[in-house]
This record gives structure tokens, sequence and C-alpha cells, in this order.
């Protein structure tokens, strides 16, 4: 790991690259953190670096590179934000400032709020760019998880699989999802995570000679067509991928068939289904086995043919085939409009691509998310994310009070509340809260129920709809008390 090696990288793949710029931003990074050391005892500035690196040889572009060496900065070190936007600008500034925020939004294990927290995880990083980075930053801290206290390693390594991998995988970045998973797998369930490894590696000896032979074969019969190829290699299923195939077949590794795999790249989409024809012709297909993700895309945009076959020793072996656009798609998915070679173009174009990918995460992101509340166009904007004292995130409209956090958390916990701490003080019900606040709320059994007078500043439907209801049903318990005397208790309908 060295600053060379980076440059290095970059050079080679863009050789128009500011490095001096890259260089600058590594010396800042590396006086910033200099003389602290990871839990593993080496030089902090080797973390950022090997973050800078792998989103190199991912090529992308100059200023998501200088942001990664600087991401730990405003954290970890004296140096502020806005030193950092002197001296880089207030591009990258507005990354580093998305990065430091996401550090704080912790999971800690609570089943029902997985999904806000996926969701806060998006709003928070606003851009693309920064979602990207941390990805690298978190592949990172997974390959040195063993340095660390087992009790953080499960935290992350949970947090890793149940909120990173999914977002990754709903934006189409597979190669990214797949090593998440496949990191944090080890250390969340380590005995499947070596059962699932020890057959797949069987597998793969089973399969290797006939593989090879069937890749032989087949980058010959294409020669012979004509039919261009850009690359035929070999794939093995990720372990975790692999792990959650066995739980929907039984456990049982002889109803898998696509554990490994042959990966073909063309130039077209005509190159595609003419391959296949190939295939076919050379390999009986299992039957029902074809499947045309060109004709219809996954709903993550993920395009391919796949194919069973019967090959050589008669082994099942699946094909996948595609072009070059498809696979750098299916591997980076959103990262991969990010990638050098698209840079240098107006920025203005950019800029609306950006919008339009936030629009697109929007899209996909919410989708699954029946309450169409949530689903407003403007939900970026007038969404606000707060803390329970437990470190579990609540997602609140702009302005919501303590009184619309206590319903959401619990409609008893709204009934029975008589006060509240927002960030250890103590607040009034009625107060607005704000991003990132700690809200405690104070109840008291006794309580019979909620103030009719919250009526008049509460924000939310579930709020308002749970004091009205209470009003209602205790209405028609005194109406039944006048109405009806001595019938008293009649059951709440
Ligand atoms: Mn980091």
């Amino acid at each position: 790991m060295s600053v060379e090696k980076l440059l290095n990288t970059i050079k080679e793949k863009n050789p128009a690259s500011d490095l001096d710029m890259i260089r600058l931003a590594y010396d800042f990074a590396a006086k910033a953190h200099e003389g602290q050391t990871r839990a593993s005892g080496e030089p902090y500035i080797n973390h950022p670096l090997a973050v800078a690196q792998y989103l190199a040889e991912m090529n992308m572009d100059t200023s998501i590179i200088i942001a990664a060496l600087l991401h730990d900065v405003p954290e970890d070190t004296p140096v502020t934000l806005e030193e950092i936007e002197k001296n880089f600008g207030e591009d990258v500034a507005s990354m580093v400032g998305g990065i430091t925020k996401l550090g704080k939004l912790k999971y800690r294990g609570m089943e029902r709020y997985i999904e806000n927290l996926r969701k806060m995880f998006i709003a928070i990083a606003k851009d693309v760019r920064i979602i990207i980075i941390r990805f690298a930053d978190r592949l990172h801290n997974l390959k040195t998880l063993d340095a660390l206290p087992e009790k953080k390693r499960h935290r992350i390594a949970l947090e890793s699989l149940e909120i990173y991998a999914p977002i990754a995988g709903r934006l189409g970045m597979g190669e990214i999802k797949g090593q998440l998973e496949d990191l944090s797998f080890k250390y969340v369930d380590t005995e499947n995570y070596n059962w699932v490894t020890k057959l797949q590696t069987e597998s793969y000896k089973e399969h290797k000679v006939n593989l090879e032979k069937t890749r032989a074969k087949t980058e010959t019969e294409l020669k012979k067509t004509g039919i261009p190829l850009i690359s035929l290699n070999g794939r093995i299923k990720h372990i975790y991928s692999l792990y959650r195939k066995l739980l929907r077949y039984d456990k049982d590794i002889n109803k898998i068939y696509d554990i490994t795999a042959l990966r073909l790249i063309v130039p077209s989409v005509s190159d595609c289904y003419a391959a296949l024809g190939i295939i076919h012709k050379l390999w009986r297909p299992v039957p029902n086995r074809i499947k045309d993700y060109i004709a219809q895309p996954k709903p993550n945009g993920y395009q391919s043919l796949h194919t069973a076959v019967f090959c050589e020793g008669n082994q099942i072996i699946e094909f996948q085939i595609r072009t070059e656009k498809m696979h750098e798609e299916a591997e980076y998915g959103i990262a991969a409009h990010w990638q050098f070679k698209e840079y240098g173009k107006e920025k203005k174009v950019k800029q609306l691509q950006w919008m339009n990918e936030l629009a697109q995460i929007q899209k996909t992101i919410f989708k699954d998310i029946k309450d169409i509340e949530n689903l407003k166009i403007d939900f970026f904007q007038n969404r606000i994310f707060v803390w329970t004292p437990g470190g579990d995130i609540i997602d609140l409209p702009e302005a919501a009070t303590p009184i619309d956090f206590a319903y959401s958390i619990h409609t008893d916990i709204g009934n029975k509340c008589v006060g509240c701490r927002v960030n250890n003080q103590l607040s009034s019900l009625d107060a607005s809260l704000k991003n990132g606040d700690i809200v405690e709320i104070i109840t008291d059994k006794k309580r019979k129920g909620p103030n009719p007078n919250w009526m008049k500043f509460v924000k939310t439907n579930v709020a308002r709809n749970r004091i009205k209801s209470y009003a209602k049903s205790s209405l028609t318990d005194w109406l039944k008390d006048k109405l009806l005397p001595g019938k008293k208790g009649a059951p709440k309908s």
C-alpha cells in the first residue's frame, strides 16, 4: 500500500488525471492523520489509501478518489471540513461531509428499524458518489475486522449484511454487494459460512475439468462461426448468495446449477442471441432454464441471457451471456456512471444525470413500501430522522414534535406520554424536532389518555388518528355512561 501505487493505477487507467491534486490530497490527509494508528497498529493513513486504491481500480473519477483520501479527516482529526473546502473545493467537501454524517448512522440489530435505516442511509447520502465511497470504506473495514473486539466486529458485520449489501443490490452494484455479503457473512454466521465455503470448494473441484473443456470447446466453436468474443471466463457463485439459494432448495447442492458458470462477453445484443444459438447447438439445454434478462431486465436493471446446458461429462453448467456494457452495469450498477471515461463531458450533463439517479434510487428503494405517504416525491427535503436513546432511528416529517415521535414508536407510548427529553434536556411536547435529535419520552402508566390539545401541533397522521380515535372511544364511553347509567365498563368497540 503506497501513494505511488495509487498514482500508478490512476495514471494507467487515465493518463489525463490530475495526479498533482491527488498527491496533494494524500499529503493533506497523511499530515492530518499523523501519529494515528488503526486497531491493527498500522499507520491510519493506510486505510484511506486502501479505500482510494479500491476506487481507482474501479476507475472512479478524480473527485471521488480525492474525497476517499480525505474521508476520515473531519471525524478523526482536528482538521475541519471548512479547511477541506478551502483546499479542495465545495464538491469534494460536500462528499466528505456526507461520509462523515453517514458514519454516525449505526445499526444495532433491531429488526423493525432495518427499512428505516436503509432509507436514512440514502437520505443522508444524497449523492450517489458518497454511497460508493462509503461502500469502499466498509469493504476495507470488513477486510481488517480481525483487529477489532468481538462485539464491535459483529455489529459492523451485521450492519454490512443487513443495511449496506441490500442497498448495493438495489443500486445494481452486484460485485460490491457480493463482496460485502461474503466478508460479513463470515463474522455474522461463521458456522454456515464454513459449511457453504466447503460445499463451494468441493463443487468447484468436481466441475473444474469439465468447465475448462466446455470453455475451450465453446471458444473454438464461436471463432469458427465468426462471433466476436471479448472474453469467456469461469465464475464461482458468491458464498452468501449460494447460502441463500441453498436455503430455498432444501439445502441440496445438487439442485443448484449455477455454482460455477461460464460468463461470455460479446460486443452486441445480436451477438448475445447468436452465441446462445451456438451453445444450444453444442449442448442440450436443461428445460425451463433459459432466462432472457435482456428482453426482460431484472428490477435493478440487470441484463444477460442465462441458460443451463448438459455439457462435457453430462454436467450441468450455466452460461451467462452479455455485452460489455451490461457486464459493467451488472458489476458496478450506478457506480458505472461515475467511471472516469464518462467524465470530462459538461458538468451540467453530469449534474442532470445525478438528479435522475437520485429519482431512480428513490424508486428502487421505496418501491416495496406500501405506505403511500412515504412515497412523496419531496421525501428527501421534508423528512427528518431522530434517534431513540437506544440508538434506533425514527423517520418523521420536518418539524415533527415529540408527540409524533412517541406515537410512531407505539400507541401506548403516545397515550401515556407526560413529558420528554431532547438531547438530554427537558423539552416541551410541542417542540420542533431536528435531524439527529435524541428523544426520550417520559411516560406515566396512570395517565388515562392523550391531551386533545395535542391535535393543535402534531404533524403526522399516525399521531392525529390515534388521538382522535382515543377521544372518540372515550366519548362513546362517556355517552354510554350518560345514556345507559349502571352499565359502566361496557366493552369498547
Ligand atoms: Mn473510513
